[in-house]
């Protein structure tokens, strides 16, 4: 059933001698972290010559980069805070990604009404919008999409159920959306393509320092064997995003944390709007933006932002803990829909999904900033010992983010710097526009279904040929999963790509990240986990040579840990009949 042995790209296997290098090897690079900022980082480090290592306590986009509102935005709010600069390399970052990953990225449709009373009147935000529209323009790979003011009932014409209560209008505009999952994801993959060594579900525990007490060893320990070991680097860059002072604490207790996380849930409801997100403020007071973002058949609703209660600053556990939606927070949102969509009567029983995940923002010293007012923009400062670290910033601005961190690295590395150009993202490997690509691939490929072949090209772009190649193994392989709601189909070859080529190694992996299925399948999944379950364990089992009972048992714990996340998210509630 496995493809040649060269085939099997970035499985659990190089996973397992990508370990043994980082035993063995230096590197001039180690990144701690394997959310959108560690994975962009590692392309754009290894594509400018440095021998670049990466590992993942979790797996990749485990933390803050699956639980965006995964939105590719400039960010219309932050031109009321006039910070012009992060909107403008959010814009360009959001144009570069249109045109650079066209399967991943989209435009999206954004409409935001303003009714009577608004801080922010229909002319000034018309006003907001033409110089956001300006500034998308002057940027590299400018989009051509503007907005346009609709005054009045108009607005049913765009969003037929939306509260017209004392509407005076809307402005329509252009932004993006994009799996935030699968972006970290394919820039891991290009980064590994590239060279760079890279490994999951490995954890940074410590640090060792040389005689100048600059740090020369990272300690790691491998979370799947419980394995520990040093992996030696000239530089060592922290991008855990709002793990960095959790790192940073284990290298020198005495250090005093930096970051200001605030947790952001959002809830996914059956479809609300007609095609459009939009950007609303939530009628309690004090009001906050947030949005209503189309997701297949879905809605996803968010977010809230809210501090850490923490007693200790040393405790972090509630970055993992206090990782789901809770009662208030869900109340509060259903509340803000309920408002805008009045005919909707939402309660907590129609929850199908929930996410919750914690902004690694650098809050100013001293300052009590409201949570919604602390700067989105990133930081890089170092610690005593030399960890460079990075924090803060947008899942959007990954780009230049990246860019930024390589130049400063070069620089402490004393390596004279050539600016680079951000590498080609592997799975889209062509300039041809995705229209033509897809044309010209249904005429050329010796594959009948069309409609497999354009699904394919969405999810996998260029490269997706590898799971042709591996449904033309046999029929089975050609077949959908069973028992998944449309929205959330996928093919058995997908589940053997995603193992041989993603480095899926648990069910979560799967279910959470690769395939979204727990937030996009009605039922989260539950009906088709035997499945999967028994497809991913077949694969691993050939790899790594498990015995039938290893097998056997692997697959039960992984259910059974699936099923406990599945009561967290909320949506237990909804499967419960199902279990019974
Ligand atoms: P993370 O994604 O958290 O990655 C850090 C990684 O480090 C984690 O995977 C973690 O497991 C790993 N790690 C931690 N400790 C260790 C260790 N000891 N050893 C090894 N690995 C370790 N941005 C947008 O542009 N658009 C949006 O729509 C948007 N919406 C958002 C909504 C919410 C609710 C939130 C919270 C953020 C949103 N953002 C958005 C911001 C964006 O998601 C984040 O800026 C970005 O994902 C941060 O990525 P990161 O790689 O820095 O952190």
């Amino acid at each position: 059933m496995i493809p040649d042995n060269d085939l099997i790209d970035f499985s659990a296997k190089k996973r397992l001698q990508n370990i043994e290098k980082l035993k063995n090897e230096e590197f001039d690079l180690l990144i701690m972290g394997g959310g959108i900022t560690g994975a962009g980082v590692s392309c754009c480090t290894t594509h400018a010559g440095l021998k670049t290592a990466l590992v993942e306590m979790n797996d990749f986009a485990s933390g803050t980069s699956s639980k965006s509102s995964k939105l590719l935005h400039g960010g219309v709010r932050y031109l009321q805070q006039f910070k012009f600069r992060l909107v403008f390399e959010a814009l360009r970052d959001r144009n570069y990604l249109f045109k650079h990953l066209p399967h991943l990225a989209s435009p999206l449709s954004f409409l935001l009404p303003v009714y009577k009373g608004s801080k922010e009147p229909l002319l000034l935000l018309n006003a907001g919008l033409s110089l956001y529209d300006g500034m998308s323009l002057i940027s590299k790979n400018a989009v051509t999409r503007f907005h346009k003011i609709i005054f009045g009932k108009k607005v049913q014409n765009y969003e037929k159920n939306l509260n017209l209560r004392n509407l005076t209008g809307a402005i329509k505009y252009f932004d993006g959306i994009c799996d935030d999952a699968r972006l970290t994801l394919e820039n891991i993959k290009t980064a590994d393509f590239l060279g760079a060594t890279i490994a999951n579900y490995v954890k940074i525990i410590g640090f060792d320092r040389n005689e100048d007490l600059e740090v020369n060893f990272a300690i790691a320990k491998d979370l799947l064997s419980g394995e520990t070991f040093k992996i030696k680097a000239k530089k060592f860059l922290n991008a855990s995003g709002p793990w960095v002072d959790a790192i940073n604490k284990t290298e020198n207790a005495s250090y005093g944390n930096k970051l200001k996380p605030t947790k952001g849930t959002h809830i996914i409801l059956p479809k609300l709007t007609d095609g459009n997100a939009l950007f609303l403020k939530t009628p309690e007071k004090p009001q906050r933006w947030f949005f209503i973002i189309p997701f297949g058949e879905n809605s996803i609703v968010g977010t809230t932002d809210t501090k850490a209660e923490v007693k200790d600053e040393n405790d972090f556990s509630y970055l993992e803990e206090d990782n789901y939606a809770k009662e208030s927070e869900i109340d509060y949102l259903l509340n803000a829909v309920n408002f805008y969509f009045p005919d909707s009567n939402f309660t907590s029983k129609d929850i199908i999904s929930s996410f919750a995940g914690w902004r690694p923002l650098v809050a100013p010293e001293g300052e009590d900033t409201s949570e919604s007012d602390i700067s989105r923009e990133h930081e890089i400062f170092e610690t005593e010992s030399g960890i460079i670290c990075i924090a803060g910033g947008k899942l959007t601005t990954y780009i230049s983010m990246s860019k930024e961190i390589t130049e400063y690295i070069f620089d402490l590395l004393d390596i004279d710097y050539v600016k680079i150009e951000y590498p080609r993202i592997l799975s889209w490997n062509t300039d041809i526009d995705k229209n033509t690509f897809l044309k010209l691939e249904k005429s050329i490929s010796e594959y009948k279904d069309d409609d497999v072949i354009e699904y394919l090209i969405n999810r996998y772009g260029t490269e997706y040929y590898k799971i042709l190649e591996i449904m033309n193994i046999s029929p089975e392989m050609a077949q959908k999963i069973e028992n998944l709601s449309e929205d959330a189909k996928i093919y058995r070859a997908e589940i053997i790509y995603s193992v041989f080529y993603e480095m899926s190694i648990t069910l979560k992996d799967i279910m959470n990240r690769r395939f979204r299925l727990i937030l996009k399948d009605k039922n989260q999944g539950i009906n088709a986990i035997d499945e999967i379950t028994e497809i991913m364990s077949y694969t691993l089992a050939d790899l790594l040579n498990w015995s039938e009972d290893y097998r056997e048992n692997w697959a039960s714990v992984q259910k059974e840990e699936y099923i406990l996340e599945l009561e967290k998210v909320n949506a237990y509630s909804l499967i419960k009949d199902v279990l019974a």
